[in-house]
């Protein structure tokens, strides 16, 4: 069982690699792919560029098994479409491999605006982390409603279409927050790995010149 998180990641932090990791573990992955998003097509562009990002999310899970660094959509022209990303993976593993997507609950609530958000859940299952400050919506499209399940195993037996909504800890971090910090020279240590924040300075992204 595969799963994929795409993010910014701009920059990485704990409240992407721990929801991650529990994840993880929870549904016995054996891969957890980040894929950075080069050219987001919902939201402002990114402060750090794509090559900076792709860094600091390299630094941040290497050693951490199942996590591996996927950087197709920074090889690709155009708007990072989710719908894109998933077909070039289902086209690689195959029709019948169980391949998940991790989102966070508040990505999770503008789903429903998403490119072919139908062929997405055709495509994979997704998987929503729990986050703080933000609750399930009482009112789910009826269309994903009758996806959800409380199964662990059915994300197993079937390749793709299900929803499962899961606990994660709860760590009330953002790259926002980060950022702001960084602007305001404040330290981002605890935050995101050592090595990330290392990284940051080194380079003076966001407006850091600690
Ligand atoms: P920004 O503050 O720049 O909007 P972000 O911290 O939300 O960024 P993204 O890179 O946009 O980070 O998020 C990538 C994915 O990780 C999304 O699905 C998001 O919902 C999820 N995510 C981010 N932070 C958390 C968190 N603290 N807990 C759970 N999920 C999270």
């Amino acid at each position: 069982m595969i799963a994929i998180i795409g993010g910014t990641f701009d920059p990485i932090h704990f409240g992407h690699l721990r929801p991650a990791l529990d994840i993880a573990e929870k549904l016995s992955l054996t891969e957890v792919r980040f894929i950075p998003s080069a050219t987001p097509p919902h939201r402002w562009q990114p402060e750090a560029s794509a090559e900076d990002r792709i860094n600091m999310v390299k630094l941040s899970i290497e050693g951490t098994k199942p996590f591996i660094l996927d950087d197709r959509e920074y090889h690709r022209e155009g708007a990072s479409y989710t719908i894109d990303t998933l077909k070039s993976i289902r086209f690689e593993i195959g029709n019948d491999q169980s391949f998940s997507m991790i989102l966070g609950l508040d990505a999770f609530q503008s789903f429903t605006s998403w490119k072919d958000w139908k062929d997405i859940v055709e495509a994979c299952h997704i998987v929503i982390a729990a986050r703080p400050g933000y609750q399930i919506d009482e009112t789910l499209d009826e269309y994903l409603a009758t996806r959800v399940t409380d199964n662990i195993d059915d994300l197993k037996s079937f390749a793709a279409g299900k929803i499962y909504f899961c606990d994660v800890t709860q760590l009330d971090i953002s790259a926002t927050m980060i950022r702001d910090k960084l602007k305001n020279q404040q330290s981002c240590d605890y935050l995101t790995p050592a090595k990330v924040c290392d990284y940051i300075e080194s380079n003076k992204l966001y407006g850091s010149d600690k």
